[in-house]
């Protein structure tokens, strides 16, 4: 059965119209502006920012060598995993499959929809199971969540497994690559022209050192951009950070230095780390943390935690036993660590 986005858009946002603002009317330059009830004073930021963010999407659209239609703006990710649940999951009937451990994110929007999420384990290492997944499906299920590399284990996630996914689901795959910068790999982005439900989110919070502006995009279909876009609040990023990220993207040679600089000291901390007698396993990682076991992980945070130094405590997530979550800081916060590390009494 071929994929069919009709099949799985909820009926209401089909049939709604969306709000319509002055700018959507009018887009031009040098008139006077007096449609949109704003003050004619303390310009620029007096006036509503593009809801479409044309400029912005056409320098994006560059950068990722995708067109504009297929790019969706946010504020942050967490727009539009919110509006993804929004337009296709029915509150209480359909049903959302995503991995577990994973981000947190997808199960309070799930939550907050009414949507229930069903977890499927990752296999013991990490890596992705397409068949677990596919066996979960049933017939309200809309959305299949992956994260690659995924949050907290770091990892890459299989491309053909993942693709196998996409291959035999009727509702979205929605595949956050939010770390796929510090991966070395174009993740599914060349994959998007042939899985018509295929949805691919980036985000501006990682990589481009930008989380204060909160801007993340999801990459998909026309259709589906359409639909997220159709449902958004019609000013939802804001003035000051789509100058803000003009500014930054405009010399993307800021960001591939930092990439650079990260992975450098993330294999750096990786090979100190290894030396500690109390560290169990040390997983490999495609992102900009490392995920660690350790014999002691409470008492590994709470002893750094004494020293100003603050990791995440993920020893209560499934698979991860006794595990902290690091991220790799600036060269000096990693010596500073590894100091600590080295001489605690551990
Ligand atoms: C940090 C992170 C994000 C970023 O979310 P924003 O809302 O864009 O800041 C998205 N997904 C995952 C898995 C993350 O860890």
């Amino acid at each position: 059965m071929p994929f069919d986005l009709s099949k799985i858009i909820r009926p209401n946002i089909v049939n709604l119209s969306p709000y319509s603002s002055a700018r959507d009317e009018y887009s031009g330059s040098g008139s006077i502006l007096l449609d949109a009830n704003e003050n004619p004073f303390n310009d620029p930021v007096n006036r509503y920012p593009d809801p479409m963010q044309r400029n912005l999407k056409a320098k994006i659209s560059d950068l990722l060598g995708t067109p504009p239609n297929h790019i969706f703006l946010g504020n942050g990710s967490d727009e539009a995993i919110d509006l993804l649940i929004r337009a296709f999951c029915v509150p209480s009937v359909s049903n959302i499959i995503t991995i577990d451990p994973t981000y947190g994110m997808y199960e309070v929007s799930a939550a907050t929809n009414d949507i229930p999420l069903i977890r499927v384990s990752l296999n013991a290492d990490f890596s992705l199971n397409a068949n677990a997944l596919l066996n979960a499906v049933n017939l309200n299920t809309r959305i299949i969540m992956l994260c690659s590399p995924n949050n907290p284990t770091a990892n890459l996630l299989d491309r053909g497994e993942m693709l196998r996914i996409a291959r035999n689901f009727n509702g979205l795959l929605v595949v956050d690559e939010a770390y796929i910068d510090f991966s070395g790999n174009n993740g599914l982005l060349e994959d998007l022209s042939a899985f018509p439900n295929l949805v691919l989110l980036r985000t501006f919070s990682k990589a481009w050192g930008l989380a204060g502006i909160r801007l993340g995009m999801a990459i998909a279909s026309d259709e589906i951009i359409k639909i997220l876009s159709k449902i958004k609040y019609p000013y939802n990023i804001n003035r000051l950070t789509q100058e803000y990220a003009l500014k930054t993207i405009a010399d993307p040679s800021k960001k591939e230095k930092w990439v650079k600089t990260i992975i450098e000291e993330r294999q750096n901390l990786e090979s100190e780390l290894d030396k500690l007698p109390f560290l169990l396993k040390r997983y490999p990682s495609d992102a900009n943390f490392i995920l660690a076991r350790f014999s002691n992980a409470k008492e590994v945070y709470n002893f750094l935690r004494e020293k100003g130094l603050i990791v995440r405590d993920r020893s209560k997530v499934l698979l991860c036993d006794n595990c902290l979550r690091i991220t790799v800081g600036a060269p000096n916060e990693n010596r500073l660590l590894l100091h600590e590390l080295k001489n605690s009494p551990f």
